[in-house]
């Protein structure tokens, strides 16, 4: 093993999202050598883009905040219980400008290729405004939920209205009072804008193919004196959080389902549907995410919610799902949604029934009728997960593609490290926790993980990192095992993969993407690896354990 090339940076960190903010700022504090390179105009990631109409938390703020500094903990005051995008996004502008991170951030690029360079372990990184910039490790903080997808329909850039997806909802929002909107999709995104822009258009129409379970959010203001309860209460919130599988507040009834009585797993319902956020969900019995009969009868409680709601019953019977049950997809939460379709001016098309055809110059055609619209909004989903790294041209070991590798669906060694692609960490990649619970609860803990392990490189001499190929096989069957105990992997959702607007990703593959033992489980195995010298991983280097030209360094200077 040579000794170290000189590179542009020690650590380049892609996204200035949620996990790529953290990451520079630990990289930062200890001194290394690093940039974040971001390919949006500025920090924030998903509450930088997601600008559409009622677009918010559905975490409990002060449990969504970062937990690692006690002065962002004592200065910002959340506003709403569920805080709103502009919130959120100011939320992470004042914590990196707080740190001064933005001295560490590069705007507007976009790195379209990785190429691991064998003879010298280091990264050469192609940026879109022409530059190469080499590092020896990549930190790849990609969004799960970052590219997004549109319907494969004829006619898209016919339409003579504004259109955007709800992703790219305009900076300058348009006026839309008067306006005849079209949605298409009723996913999580789509049931936040529909409650919220409902009464404030013209008119709106909801195209939706398959109706999604959704509970109510029951938002609330946070005053001072809330507030200053919530400050006092931050030790045992994050104590709580680290506790329980999802990284919320709300942990499982772990009473037994078949062991209460009906009356009293309805009287638990009947509370948990009117207390905020995702109790109704987790705060649930254990057995609706494991057995059909538990999940059945939840699924029929929240069925006839929706019937109380909703005046009509036919549009009622189309909001309800039929092929899947309550809570085996993340459940959106809603303010509003159903009551919106009893207004005159909302209306709902099952295409289903009457597919999208296509789009035309004034609106959408489906098999039975065309509709005129001003606006189109697209609410149709993302490449989730996987899709950020399928949009790089990430090369490894013998130039091996990435998205060849996991054209399947991923494979990695705990969600952080990837056989054939050394020196590449993902805090909070596919398979790891994060991406099923409160997200950065999981990227704490991800960037945390990422953070040690570097140091324990730097402080070792080593210079190349790799997960061994049957550690990543052992973790991938891991993960693909619990998904046979999850209801889950019935469902059509980007949990599993899902999304018929991607080639390979329609019905029928199911994309092991997330690691389901939950945050304490995911904790407790990535510090055990740890703890055993990162067993697992191949490590050299001058100071690596067994690497014959021995004698540790210090990396951090480099750049
Ligand atoms: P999504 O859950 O994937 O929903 C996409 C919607 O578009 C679905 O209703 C889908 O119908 C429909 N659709 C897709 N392609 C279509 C086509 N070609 N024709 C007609 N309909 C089509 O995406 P999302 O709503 O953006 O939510 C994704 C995730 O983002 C959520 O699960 C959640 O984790 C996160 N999110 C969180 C919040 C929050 O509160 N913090 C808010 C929004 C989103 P099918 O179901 O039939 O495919």
């Amino acid at each position: 093993m040579t000794d170290k090339t000189e590179t542009d940076f020690e650590v380049i960190v892609i996204g200035a999202g949620v996990a790529g903010i953290y990451q520079i700022k630990r990289l930062v504090d200890l001194g290394v050598s690093a940039t974040v390179l971001e390919a949006a105009p500025d920090l924030g990631g998903t509450w930088y883009n997601n600008r559409y109409p009622g677009a918010r938390f559905d975490s409990e703020s002060y449990t969504y905040g970062y937990s690692f500094s006690k002065e962002v903990l004592a200065e910002w005051n959340w506003r709403e219980m569920f805080s709103p995008q502009p919130d959120n996004l100011e939320y992470l502008n004042f914590v990196a400008d707080k740190f001064s991170l933005r001295d560490h951030m590069q705007f507007n690029c976009r790195v379209d290729a990785a190429v691991f360079d064998e003879s010298a372990n280091i990264w050469r990184l192609t940026v879109n405004d022409g530059r190469t910039l080499t590092c020896s490790f990549v930190v790849m903080a990609l969004g799960l939920l970052s590219m997004p997808t549109y319907p494969k329909i004829e006619g898209r850039a016919d339409f003579k209205g504004q259109s955007f997806h709800t992703f790219d909802w305009p900076h300058d929002p348009p006026d839309l009072s008067d306006k005849r909107v079209a949605i298409i999709g009723t996913g999580a995104t789509a049931i936040q804008v529909i409650g919220e822009i409902a009464d404030k258009v013209g008119d709106l129409t909801v195209f939706q193919r398959r109706p999604n379970w959704s509970a109510p959010l029951n938002n609330s203001k946070i005053t001072d004196s809330d507030m200053a309860r919530i400050r006092a209460r931050y030790d045992e919130i994050f104590e709580t959080c680290a506790r329980t599988p999802g990284g919320f507040e709300h942990e499982p009834d772990r009473r037994g389902f078949h062991e209460v009585s009906r009356e009293e797993r309805l009287s638990l319902w009947d509370r948990l549907y009117d207390e905020p956020g995702f109790g109704i969900w987790l705060q649930n019995f254990r057995e609706i995410f494991t057995d059909d009969d538990a999940n059945a009868e939840i699924s029929d409680y929240i069925a006839d919610r929706i019937r109380q709601r909703v005046h009509d019953p036919e549009t009622a019977e189309t909001l309800i799902p039929k092929d899947h049950g309550f809570g085996v997809q993340r459940v959106p939460l809603e303010t509003n949604y159903f009551e919106a379709y009893n207004r005159d001016n909302v209306h709902l098309v099952d295409i289903s029934k009457t597919p999208l055809e296509c789009v035309t110059e004034t609106g959408l055609r489906t098999t039975e009728q065309d509709y005129a619209f001003d606006v189109i909004v697209y609410a149709t989903g993302f490449d989730a997960i996987t899709g950020a790294y399928d949009h790089v041209d990430i090369q490894g070991v013998g130039g091996e593609r990435l998205r060849d590798k996991w054209r399947e669906g991923p494979s990695t060694f705990l969600g952080v490290f990837i056989h054939g692609f050394p020196n590449l960490l993902m805090p909070n990649g596919p398979q790891s926790g994060s991406a099923s619970t409160n997200y950065p609860r999981g990227i704490e803990v991800g960037v945390d993980w990422v953070t040690d392990f570097l140091e324990h490189a730097w402080a070792n001499g080593i210079t190349r990192a790799e997960a061994t190929e049957p550690a990543e096989a052992r973790w991938t069957q891991h993960v693909t095992d619990m998904y046979s105990r999850m209801l889950m992997r019935k469902a059509k959702s980007w949990f599993t993969g899902y999304n018929s607007n991607v080639e390979g990703h329609e019905e029928g593959s199911i994309r092991y993407f997330v690691y389901n033992g939950g945050m304490p489980k995911y904790v407790s195995v990535i510090n055990e690896v740890a703890a055993n010298g990162y067993e697992g991983l191949t490590l050299s280097g001058p100071g690596a354990p067994g690497d014959p030209s021995g004698g540790a360094g210090d990396r951090r200077s480099a750049g």
